[in-house]
């Protein structure tokens, strides 16, 4: 007897059809697995075998077969556990083959025949509906993230004998059937976010540096803060994502699918759904390579540049990190995603995020104070040498930030002094520069200013030289390089943007000159 199942593959975000045939032959009895299982994989003959005899159902006494195809994708996990089964008990005739047809099975088994939830439901189960399949079936527990894909029914069961019953048409009788038509939910356009996030009004008396923030988020450009501990770096970088405008359906959705492999919540503050706000991630100096970058040894996870994708990656105390992770930092900033290459193939993982580095002034953290530092010349160039060119050349805004004075937080305390700003009005000033941005680029395949090429910003967007005086003057005498340069145009056409101008002025020229600071942030010769 041969039957088949369906199932997904993912490698990455890559995902593959597998079919899942079983083969009940005359010879002694045994159970084989073939078709590049790895050892996770391996381990689920043991789980099916188990979970189909506990389920009250007669496992073959003769020679079990199961070929995962195509042979040559990689398969890993528990994930194939519920389709092995159920191509076994179709080969057997416990459950009908043909109902099977169209349904991609998704589950993990325990001994007891319980249906188990996987990490990455959502990719898989969007795989399965752009691979052609008409529904998915998935653990009671995966059916809220199944059901976050339109175009796809989803089927969830808790057990084995009710995913027999269902295909059988026997599971309404025992009144636990749940078909679910996934539609993506609680999306409307003025639907009012709720935000648990820090507001930008806490921050007091540091207006240079609130609205640096505020044209990083405009402009979507990378960003680097310099100043001694306690400065209220990390105050300000935490406050970046609520300034962001909420994710497109489609943006949103990549970086849940990320969020569902590393098997974190794809849902927002409702819980119910689907997660569409930008997210942070501030990954510690001392993590490894595979945390930051993503890897691991059978199945590639991703890491914090890619649970960052759409949102913020925020390095603290970036000159701390191992220099190969801050290397490994320039692929993904060029082409926003990264490649993980292992045996089994190599793994993508999408990694579009803005960058925000954080930086003591030397290692003792005093270079700025006044009773001075105590670093030597050659621990403070080694400091400054971990942040390469290649980086700091993708970072427009290098922002000096001062700790507010004991005089002027005696003034807030009085109420002399006020917030420049709140997020919610830092938003929607984000929001309506953003979409002059992403109106003027229209033709381009450029939303934000931050991503607009060099040839493009000296070309359909040349700017009269009356505004870019300055700037070429300073570039003619040696004073700034041609990679500086642009970056201030990219910074003036955000600062123009935010103030409803049609093109920078002379005075966002020079107010881009202020923001994009030194070349030489750590200022060591
Ligand atoms: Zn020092």
């Amino acid at each position: 007897m041969l039957a088949k199942s369906l199932a997904v593959s993912l490698l990455g975000l890559t995902a593959t059809a597998i079919e899942v045939e079983a083969d009940i032959s005359s010879q002694l009895p045994n159970f084989v697995l073939v078709g590049l299982p790895d050892a996770s994989l391996s381990e689920s003959t043991a789980r099916v075998r188990a979970a189909v005899v506990n389920s009250g159902f007669a496992w073959p006494a003769r020679r079990v077969t199961v070929n995962l195809s195509p042979a040559s994708v990689p398969k890993q996990g528990s994930a194939f556990d519920l389709a092995i089964a159920m191509a076994v008990l179709a080969a057997n005739g416990s459950v009908r083959s043909d109902a099977m047809a169209d349904c991609v099975l998704i589950g993990e088994l325990t001994l007891d025949g319980s249906v188990r939830a996987v990490n990455g439901i959502l990719p898989m189960v969007k795989a399965a509906r752009d691979l052609g399949a008409a529904r998915v079936m998935v653990s009671r527990e995966s059916l809220a993230e199944a059901s976050l894909i339109a175009g796809i029914h989803v089927v969830s069961v808790e057990n084995l004998k009710q995913a027999v019953g269902w295909f059988n048409m026997t599971l309404v009788d025992e009144g636990t059937e749940n078909i679910c038509v996934g539609r993506i939910k609680g999306v409307t356009a003025d639907a009012i976010a709720i935000f648990d996030a820090p507001d930008l009004a806490d921050v007091i008396g540091q207006d240079l540096a609130v609205n640096s923030l505020l044209v990083a988020a405009a402009g979507a450009h990378h960003m680097m803060m310099v100043g001694t501990p306690g400065a209220g770096k990390t105050m300000l970088a935490e406050r970046l994502p609520g300034l962001l405008p909420d994710l497109s359906v489609e943006a949103a959705l990549e970086t849940a699918a990320v969020a569902s492999i590393a098997g974190r919540s794809v849902f927002g503050s409702d819980s119910a759904s689907l997660d569409r706000r930008p997210k942070f991630e501030a990954p510690h100096h001392s993590s490894s390579m595979a945390a930051i970058v993503g890897g691991g040894l059978r199945t590639p996870k991703p890491g914090a540049i890619s649970l960052a994708h759409n949102g913020v990656l925020f390095l603290d105390e970036a000159p701390e990190f191992q220099t190969p992770v801050l290397d490994s930092l320039r692929q993904p900033l060029e082409s926003s995603e990264i490649r993980l290459h292992r045996a089994a193939g190599t793994a993508v993982f999408p990694a579009r995020f803005q960058l925000v580095l954080a930086a003591n002034p030397c290692p003792c953290g005093k270079a700025f104070a006044i009773e001075g530092c105590k670093c030597t010349a050659i621990s403070r160039a080694r400091y400054a040498q971990k942040l390469s060119g290649p980086l700091l050349d993708r970072i427009d805004i290098r922002l000096v930030v001062q700790p507010v004075s004991a005089l002027k937080q005696k003034m807030v305390r009085e109420g002399e002094v006020t917030p420049a700003l709140t997020t919610a009005m830092a938003r929607s000033m984000v929001a309506e520069a953003r979409l002059a941005a992403s109106t003027r680029l229209k033709k381009t395949p450029w939303n934000t200013n931050s991503q607009v090429s060099a040839n493009y910003l000296r070309g359909p967007l040349k700017l009269p030289g009356q505004a870019t005086r300055a700037l070429d003057i300073a570039l003619n005498r040696g004073r700034m390089s041609m990679r500086g340069y642009d970056r201030c145009l990219r910074l003036a056409w955000t600062l123009a943007d935010l103030a409803g101008r049609n093109s920078p002025i002379a005075d966002d020229v020079a107010q881009a000159v202020l923001l994009r600071g030194n070349d030489n942030p750590l200022g060591v010769q």
